[in-house]
């Protein structure tokens, strides 16, 4: 590892299992990053039984709750399936609302709300269960300028974060974690995170997609850091990294990319590797926010172990 200023063990709370296969080459190379636990999000049902007795202290795992039976309001069946989370050896569970799910789940309602009174039922599963919900909603604001320009469709971003809201309001006693800094990591969205962030004491976000959460903090390295010191107890070290990805590069990337952020004053450094949303524009560079030590170590292990650690 290279002289961070952080050197302790590091809890990935965003990461993707795919299949069986490539679990340990997953595990080799985030164990030479420093990775000591992690929440793998479950995509394969052989990956997860392969993780669960190789790796079971290194895990915490989230059950993908299915989006087909939430979109049709089959409310029934996926309260069933969270009833049997935790018997199958989850810890969590997950749903995916990035806009562009309408465009993979056949025939969703236009009209489909998450904050729908039908799905109440199903926030109240989780709650009896004692069982947290990561829930990806939105997504960047450059994927809304990009690729969500039919608002009809899609809503605006601010339509989709009011309806999380509204999900929050009337879910006080779920456990929440909202990745990608609460879809809000763009310097002009943080005054409404730390809204959030004030009113709901059971939100936290996580820190995943290294290139979303450095393009946009970095923007504005002062408001940033502000953020971080004032809510350093509610944001959890993410990734976003998926185990069928190929190759060092391609983890070295990521994990180097959060570290510059975090860790150092540097300034301008290219985004390790290539930005999409940013390549026709003058790319993506990151500008380090310097964290203090006991900041450091509350995002890359002490919150995830004060929430997380009483699952493994
Ligand atoms: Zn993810």
């Amino acid at each position: 590892m290279d002289n961070w200023k952080y050197q302790g063990p590091i809890f990935d709370a965003h990461t993707h299992i795919e299949e069986l296969k490539n679990i340990d080459r997953m595990v080799r190379i985030e164990d030479q990053y420093g990775i000591a636990g992690q929440i793998g999000i479950v995509h394969s049902k052989d990956g997860f039984e392969y993780a669960k007795q190789r790796y079971s202290h290194r895990f915490i795992f989230a059950k993908y709750l299915s989006l087909n039976d939430i979109a049709h309001f089959n409310v029934d069946l996926v309260i069933d399936d969270i009833n049997r989370t935790k018997d199958e050896g989850y810890s969590l569970t997950k749903t995916w609302f990035g806009p562009r799910w309408r465009d993979y789940i056949e025939d969703v309602p236009r009209d489909f709300r998450i904050d729908d009174s039908r799905l109440d039922p199903v926030f109240q599963a989780l709650e009896d269960n004692k069982l947290p919900l990561l829930i990806h909603v939105a997504d960047p604001d450059t994927y809304f300028r990009l690729h969500y320009k039919d608002a009809s469709k899609y809503g605006t971003k601010e339509e989709n974060l009011i309806q999380l809201e509204n999900v929050l309001e009337r879910h006080p006693k779920v456990k929440f974690q909202i990745p990608h800094f609460g879809a809000q990591p763009e310097i002009h969205r943080l005054s409404n995170l730390s809204r959030w962030l004030d009113c709901f004491p059971n939100v936290v976000i996580d820190t995943a997609s290294s290139r979303w959460i450095c393009r946009e903090l970095s923007k504005d390295v002062i408001v940033a850091r502000k953020f971080l010191l004032k809510y350093s107890r509610r944001i959890l070290f993410g990734t976003d990294l998926s185990s069928n990805r190929d190759g060092l590069d391609y983890y070295d990337g990521r994990y180097r990319a959060q570290r510059v952020l975090w860790e150092t004053e540097e300034r301008d450094v290219p985004l390790p590797f290539e930005d999409d949303d940013t390549k026709d524009s003058g790319g993506t560079f990151i500008n380090g926010l310097d964290l203090p030590s006991s900041v450091l170590d509350r995002i890359y292990w002490k919150n995830a172990m004060d929430l997380y650690g009483s699952l493994e």
